[in-house]
């Protein structure tokens, strides 16, 4: 599944591509050329604008598209997964700045790269082959999982948020 983030939900597109699901995002973008770029492309349209949705494309469901409804980006983030029953199997696999799909890095390969704390407590590593940036599974990173990871399973649990 891939999707297609309004200009007005930029933070939703991070946290979706953190969850390895390919997220495009333009900061300033017209409805035309993201209505268009999600049909030929198959992606989702997410969006805090109400007007998007009543296009006639959306209604008649040749693009699907889904109203965002809270301002605060968790709540958007959980309301993305319990529609949608997302997960986070390929997380740490695509860069949140460029949506890339990270490719490995060897320890030997980052040793002039990264910071010599995270060099000595980190063995893995991902870079972007676009922007060149580094990738490993700090304490920010875990954390950002753990609660993608619990919104996830409680939804397993209980079919919705
Ligand atoms: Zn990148």
């Amino acid at each position: 599944m891939k999707f297609i983030a309004d200009s007005n939900v930029g933070k939703l597109a991070r946290w979706l591509r953190a969850m390895g699901y390919d997220t495009y995002f333009e900061r300033s973008i017209d409805d035309e050329k993201l209505v268009e770029i999600a049909r030929t492309d198959e992606r989702v349209i997410l969006s805090r604008d109400n007007q998007m949705m009543k296009r006639k494309i959306i209604r008649e469901g040749k693009v699907r598209a889904i109203l965002i409804e809270d301002d605060m980006p968790w709540s958007q983030i959980s309301q993305v997964i319990g529609r949608l029953n997302l997960d986070t199997s390929a997380a740490f696999s695509r860069c949140l700045e460029c949506n890339q799909t990270l490719v490995p890095r060897s320890k030997e390969e980052v040793r002039c790269s990264v910071p010599p704390y995270v060099f000595l407590t980190q063995d893995k590593y991902m870079e972007c082959p676009s922007c060149h940036r580094l990738y490993w599974r700090g304490t920010h990173w875990q954390r950002m999982n753990t609660r993608l990871a619990a919104v996830c399973s409680g939804l397993n649990h209980q079919g919705r948020l």
